[in-house]
């Protein structure tokens, strides 16, 4: 029998979350809960049955699961809310505005028993799963440094993403996604962080930053997001030991170039306007494997059935508490070395 999923919060993730339930193998959707009437109005025009209040919605026993998806700062409360009500809860990202408040939630999750788990739905994206693939299959060899970037041109979302105390900026929007990607990518501790913020469309919170990671076997990575680029860097830019990949944006294939053999006896020297280099001459099919890798298959429905074969105790969660606090960290990092203007030590 299908799991059946409430909503709190109907605005744009809150909408996917019911519109995707209602197309799910998996789950079933009871109902949603929105703090504005014309939410709930247009959820009752959707067809979806509205609960009057929170407290109806956690006091519903027919409902497995409870999906927050309401502005950062109002995670905590709800997720403790409806652990304490003994719902399996879905908590969108990011999952808390501080490590702290994330433990105390875990510490709610602990004492009730059931399942707690982040929405961390980039993980299914397939541009990552592709350098992903990469970087597991060990065709280029050991990692040396992976680029992850993510450009738009409209400045920061006008509404409480532009707010501080509502836990608005890029870090904590989009960065979350991709130090999540990064943590997975390389799988080791962080050694250091050093982040720069910009302010170009607003003063309030980050618009966009840069931030370099350095990883305990000296891998490297940087982790940029920019909402005032109008020419976007590339998606993903990896070095190995063993050759280079790029993804040029989320709809385009992985291009690899393979080291087949170090050493050239005729380089063909290119020609500069100051003269001619053959240490920066492009290579050829003599020494270069290049190729493009398909596109993983990937399913969204994938994190929900996950959800539910974890709480019905038939694998693990794929989104991990212990994984989730990492990248809180790794957040917290960010703003502090972006305030000092500093980088700094960490063990991550
Ligand atoms: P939104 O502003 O479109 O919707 C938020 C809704 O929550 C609004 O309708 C608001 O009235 C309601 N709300 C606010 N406080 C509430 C409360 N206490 N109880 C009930 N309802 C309340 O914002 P959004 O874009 O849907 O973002 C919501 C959350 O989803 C954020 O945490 C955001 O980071 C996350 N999100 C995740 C993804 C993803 O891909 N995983 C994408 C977009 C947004």
């Amino acid at each position: 029998m299908k799991k059946k999923i409430a909503v709190v919060g109907y605005g744009g993730q809150g909408a996917w979350h019911a519109a995707w339930a209602m197309k799910s193998d998996v789950i079933a959707l009871s109902g949603i809960y929105d703090i504005r009437q014309c939410r709930m109005d247009a959820a009752r025009e959707a067809g979806i049955h509205t609960y009057p209040s929170l407290d109806a919605l956690l006091s519903d026993g027919e409902v497995d699961i409870v999906v927050c998806a309401t502005p950062n700062d109002s995670h905590k409360d709800i997720v403790i809310s409806a652990l304490k009500a003994g719902k399996n809860v879905v908590c969108e990202k990011p999952v808390a505005l501080s490590v702290r408040d994330f433990d105390e939630m875990c510490e709610a999750a602990r004492a009730s028993g059931r399942i707690f788990t982040v929405h961390q739905n980039r993980r299914w994206d397939v541009d990552y799963l592709a350098i992903q693939s990469l970087v597991n299959s060990g065709k280029i060899g050991e990692t040396v440094n992976i680029e992850s970037r993510i450009h738009g041109s409209r400045g920061i979302p006008s509404d409480w993403r532009c707010h501080k105390p509502q836990g608005g900026g890029m870090i904590l929007d989009w960065g979350v996604h991709l130090i999540d990607q990064m943590l997975r990518l390389i799988p080791e501790e962080v050694t250091s962080v050093y982040c720069e913020t910009t302010n170009i469309t607003t003063d309030e919170v980050d618009d966009g930053f840069n931030l370099r990671l350095s990883f305990k076997s000296g891998k490297r990575a940087t982790v940029e997001v920019g909402t005032y680029n109008f020419i976007a860097m590339p998606r993903f830019y990896m070095q190995a030991r063993g050759g280079s990949a790029i993804i040029e944006d989320w709809q385009k294939k992985c291009k690899v170039a393979r080291l087949k053999a170090w050493c050239e006896k005729d380089v063909l020297p290119v020609q500069t306007a100051a003269g001619i280099t053959k240490t920066m001459a492009p290579r050829d099919e003599i020494t270069i494997d290049a190729y493009e890798l398909e596109r993983p298959v990937s399913n969204v429905h994938d994190f929900y059935r996950n959800l539910v074969s974890a709480i019905d105790g038939e694998c693990e969660i794929a989104v991990k508490l212990p994984e989730v606090r990492r990248v809180l960290l790794v957040m917290e990092g960010a703003f502090m070395s972006a305030k000092a203007h500093k980088v700094l030590s960490v063990s991550i």
